[in-house]
């Protein structure tokens, strides 16, 4: 994630300077108040003095995503006191509950179709979106996207996302007027550095699929006689205001496959530093034809990490597998 612009920072210093000068004018005696105005008043003299964001500690710049939360700030992760680092300990447990509770089951199935998916977060939270379920006219819906950043700031993307997705799907808008309209929310209510891949479709019970893509991992249809990536991927949603989406129809015949994943999955490397890469998938996908989809998703997933050799798994990793089967 790019740093957010100093004057914007400034400004949410000074405007939150303004409401506590106020709470202290009409006779708040509450020391909270105090406290919250002196850091306020030393944020903006780091700012004066050009040492807005470095570490107190050692001088490092604290991380990026933290600071653009909390431009309070004095220290980076390596340097909290032991009660800083429980208090994040403590939130990063309830974040990680909190988006487990925002995953679809691990085996779901509709009118002729059914899906398995493998989420693995980097760390405690993930900025991986992934979801499926049944629309009111029986169609099945699906999705996987990649929140820009990391760590919590991108896990909170990812949680404004799927509330989106899940208030527009009953509007029964098409796919591109779906994501034109989650994209131009995004836009309108995050910072400027903050976007989404996304992958979506919905699913007929007749085999019927109609996908977006915005910027994401293309999906890939393994069948009996071929393994084909499916359309090309337009632009990230929240990039721009005014963004127009594309979407693509296919039609899969019973038992045919479609993965979904994330880039945590094609960018895992080897100890030599090569890319697992879409050939690989491809390779990979292709040993998995006519598996369920809980299978397929498990053994894609399984393959990256034997891939990666026992190496640090460096990115969230989401893999979404839909199954035709009927
Ligand atoms: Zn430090």
């Amino acid at each position: 994630m790019s740093s957010v612009p100093e004057s914007l920072v400034r400004d949410q210093l000074q405007t939150r300077r303004r409401w506590l000068s106020r709470a202290v004018e009409t006779g708040a005696e509450d020391p909270e108040i105090h406290r919250l105005l002196s850091a306020v008043d030393a944020a903006l003299g780091r700012l004066d003095r050009g040492t807005f964001g470095l570490c107190k500690s050692c001088g490092d710049p604290i991380e990026q995503d933290r600071l653009a939360a909390d431009p309070l700030l004095e220290f980076c992760l390596d340097h909290l006191s032991l009660e800083e680092q429980r208090a994040l300990e403590a939130d990063m447990d309830l974040a990680s509950r909190v988006q487990a509770e925002l995953l679809p089951r691990r085996s779901l199935s509709s009118a002729g179709w059914r899906a398995g998916h493998v989420y693995e977060p980097a760390g405690p939270v993930s900025g991986d979106y992934c979801d499926v379920l049944t629309l009111p006219d029986g169609r099945f819906f699906f999705a996987v996207g990649d929140a820009s950043g990391k760590g919590v700031s991108a896990s909170l993307l990812m949680a404004q996302l799927h509330a989106l997705l899940r208030a527009l799907l009953p509007l029964g808008l098409r796919p591109e007027e779906t994501a034109a309209r989650a994209s131009h929310v995004l836009c309108e209510s995050t910072l400027p550095s903050h976007y989404a891949t996304l992958a979506c479709g919905w699913a007929s019970p007749e085999g019927d699929v109609v996908l977006v893509n915005a910027g994401h991992v293309p999906p890939l249809c393994v069948g009996k006689e071929e393994v084909r990536w499916i359309g090309a991927s337009g632009l990230p949603l929240g990039l721009f205001c005014d963004q127009s989406f594309r979407a693509v129809e296919v039609t899969l015949r019973p038992g045919e496959l479609l993965v979904l994943c994330t880039d945590g999955l094609t960018e895992t490397r080897n100890p030599s530093g090569e890319e697992f890469g879409r050939a690989r998938l491809e390779e990979a996908a292709r040993a998995l034809e006519g598996s369920p989809p809980e299978e397929a998703a498990a053994g894609l997933a399984a393959a990256a990490a034997a891939f990666r050799a026992g190496g640090r798994r460096a990115d969230d990793l989401t893999v979404l597998v839909i199954q035709r089967t009927a």
